[in-house]
């Protein structure tokens, strides 16, 4: 074979496997809820990547106070670490939701491995609270081919986002992450922040923003609902 065979071999392979999976899903596929078609002024926050020590307790502070109910997309490497951090998410009436064992992008993942990541945290999560989490969003929000019969398989539904704020780049300021939620937000809105990972103390940005995004949508009339809610206006 010629060396541009190979090359042309290469990239077939990677855009089956990459390319026109991660497109369809992100942009095309009915099995994966990027929006709710609530017609209340429901509005769905999720903290992807914790649970984190020092941010996790927090934020829930934060949403205690405010009465919000959440989404939390948890690692299961996190999981294993602050088991307490998640009983006290699901004891406080919040939605938890896998987001990958540890959070390596699709793209370097076999398909073995892609199948056995998203079961190895699953198992995390079941066994510290007891149920099997019903939702599934990828780490970086991208898919492989074999990304959806993975989370199919555990009987994961799959939830993408309407609205990101960055909250994770060292740039980013408390008033961008403010403006990029509210001058976004509209009923049914899936909106991703972070309460870990990120540029060096990116979450206390989030932090600080986030009583600020709640009085603000609580004033133009929303309410605050976890996936689980949101899915339940839709069907
Ligand atoms: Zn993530």
């Amino acid at each position: 074979m010629s060396i541009f065979a190979s090359i042309a071999a290469a990239f077939g392979i990677f855009a089956i496997y990459c390319l026109i999976p991660n497109y369809w899903m992100r942009n095309r596929s009915k099995r994966v809820v990027r929006c709710g078609e609530a017609n209340e002024p429901w509005i769905a926050l999720t903290f992807d990547d914790g649970p984190n020590p020092i941010y996790t307790p927090k934020l829930l502070d934060i949403l205690k106070e405010a009465n919000v109910k959440a989404t939390f997309f948890v690692v299961g490497k996190q999981v294993l670490k602050h088991p307490h951090i998640l009983s006290r998410i699901h004891c406080e009436g919040h939605s938890v939701g896998c987001h990958s064992f540890s959070h390596r992008h699709a793209w370097l993942m076999s398909p073995w491995h892609t199948f056995k990541d998203l079961e190895l945290t699953r198992r995390a999560i079941e066994s510290f609270l007891g149920y099997k989490p019903c939702w599934y969003r990828p780490p970086w929000g991208m898919f492989n081919l074999c990304s959806a019969a993975a989370a199919r398989k555990l009987g994961l539904d799959i939830a993408y986002w309407s609205i990101e704020a960055q909250d994770w780049e060292a740039k980013t300021t408390v008033q961008h992450i403010y403006d990029a939620v509210i001058s976004q937000a509209q009923p049914g809105s899936i909106v991703v922040l972070h309460d870990n990972r990120g540029a060096p103390g990116a979450p206390a940005k989030t932090l600080e923003a986030l009583p600020l995004i709640i009085d603000t949508l609580k004033k133009k009339g929303y309410t605050f609902v976890t996936l689980d809610q949101l899915k339940g206006e839709m069907t």
